[in-house]
């Protein structure tokens, strides 16, 4: 699995529609500062379902949407498109290839889409459990992070670990049982209470 192409449109400083696209190796994208190139990086947190606008480096989610220059009027939405090579099947769902998408208009109005077709986040979270992928994967690593990770607390170290030895999306899982059968329990209960009250 390897990231084919990232689609910008209207995200911070790319109002414009832009296509970055990765071949083999390693590439590096260069320009003078406030150019923009954190705003890549930025982008693709985004459209991995970050929530934390502090993350994305904003103070409102509104601040990803391009904001207009003396000679460019502010625009309305942001788009960003990522795609991924999955040949290898690493993403569980049959295609080769995997597109993820989100919209965010002015109005808050927002949609998540996987290879076209309208998801929810938790999709989105779902599909790259696991893969260091993931909002919290460690495939983005920011300026700082690596001294935050040796300085932070045993449990965020250790969900680091989870993430690669692939065991997020079972744990994640466990706790939604758990929250099911917790449900469960209280729903007894009051059967049990009013089937009390009738005798
Ligand atoms: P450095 O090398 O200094 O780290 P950089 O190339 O990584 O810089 P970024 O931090 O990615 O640059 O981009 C900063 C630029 O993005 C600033 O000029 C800022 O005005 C612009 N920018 C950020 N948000 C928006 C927005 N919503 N609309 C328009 N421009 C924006």
């Amino acid at each position: 699995m390897y990231l084919k192409s990232i689609e910008i449109q209207g995200f911070k400083s790319f109002a414009n529609k832009i296509k970055f696209e990765f071949h083999d190796g390693i590439t590096g994208i260069v320009g003078p500062n406030g150019s923009g190139k954190s705003n890549v990086a930025d982008a693709v947190r985004w459209v991995l379902g970050e929530q934390k606008i502090k993350q994305l480096r904003g103070s409102k989610m509104e601040d990803v949407i391009f904001s207009g220059t003396e000679m460019r009027k502010p625009l309305g939405f942001a788009f960003v498109a990522i795609t991924l090579d999955n040949s290898d099947k690493k993403l569980p769902i049959d295609y080769d290839e995997v597109t993820v998408s989100r919209r965010l208009f002015r109005s808050g109005e927002s949609e998540y889409m996987i290879n076209g077709t309208v998801c929810r986040l938790k999709d989105v979270h779902e599909l790259f459990y696991d893969t260091g992928i993931g909002k919290e994967g460690y495939s983005i690593i920011g300026q700082g992070q690596i001294d935050k990770i040796l300085s932070g607390k045993p449990e965020e170290r250790r969900e680091l670990f989870d993430e690669a030895a692939g065991i997020v999306k079972f744990k994640r899982r466990k706790n939604e049982t758990l929250k099911k059968l917790n449900d469960e329990e209280q729903n007894l209960v009051r059967v049990e209470d009013i089937l009390s009250e009738l005798e």
